[in-house]
C-alpha cells in the first residue's frame, strides 16, 4: 500500500486549502506556492504515486483530470492565450508529493518549456 500524502487529507478536506472544482473522480485546489497567476492542482481522488503507478483503471480519473483543467482554464479566462499543464514523475522530474497531480500553469507567457541548464 502507498503512504498517504498530504492531498489524501485535502481529498478529505481534513485540512485547508482552495478547493476549486471536486467530483466523484478527481479534485483541483490552488497550489499552495503559485509560479504563476494561475496555478492550480488536479489531482485524483485515489491515490495513484507516481505516473509509473498508472493502470488502465485509472484513465477514467486521468480523462477527468484533463476534461478539468480545460474547465478551469476556460473560467479563468486563460483558455485562448493558452497555458500549460505539467505531472512531474520521480526524481528526475522534480517530483515532491507521491499523489500524482496535474499541474495546470498559466495567466502569463511562461517561456521555453525547460530551464535552460
Ligand atoms: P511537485 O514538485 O510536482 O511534486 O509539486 C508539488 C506541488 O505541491 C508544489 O507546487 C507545492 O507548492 C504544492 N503543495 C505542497 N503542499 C501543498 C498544500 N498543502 N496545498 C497546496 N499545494 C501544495
Amino acid at each position: 500500500m502507498a503512504e498517504e500524502t498530504i492531498f489524501s487529507k485535502i481529498i478529505r478536506r481534513e485540512i485547508p486549502a482552495d478547493i476549486v472544482y471536486q467530483d466523484e473522480l478527481v479534485t483541483a485546489f490552488s497550489d499552495i506556492s503559485p509560479q504563476a497567476p494561475t496555478h492550480v492542482l488536479i489531482i485524483p481522488n485515489v491515490l495513484i504515486p507516481t505516473i509509473n503507478d498508472v493502470t488502465a483503471e485509472h484513465e477514467p480519473a486521468l480523462g477527468r483530470m484533463i476534461t478539468v483543467a480545460s474547465q478551469i482554464a476556460a473560467e479563468r479566462g486563460i483558455a485562448d492565450d493558452g497555458y500549460r499543464l505539467i505531472i512531474n514523475c520521480n526524481q528526475h522530474g522534480g517530483q515532491e508529493v507521491f499523489h500524482i497531480h496535474m499541474h495546470l500553469v498559466g495567466g502569463k507567457p511562461l517561456g521555453r518549456m525547460l530551464a535552460q541548464q
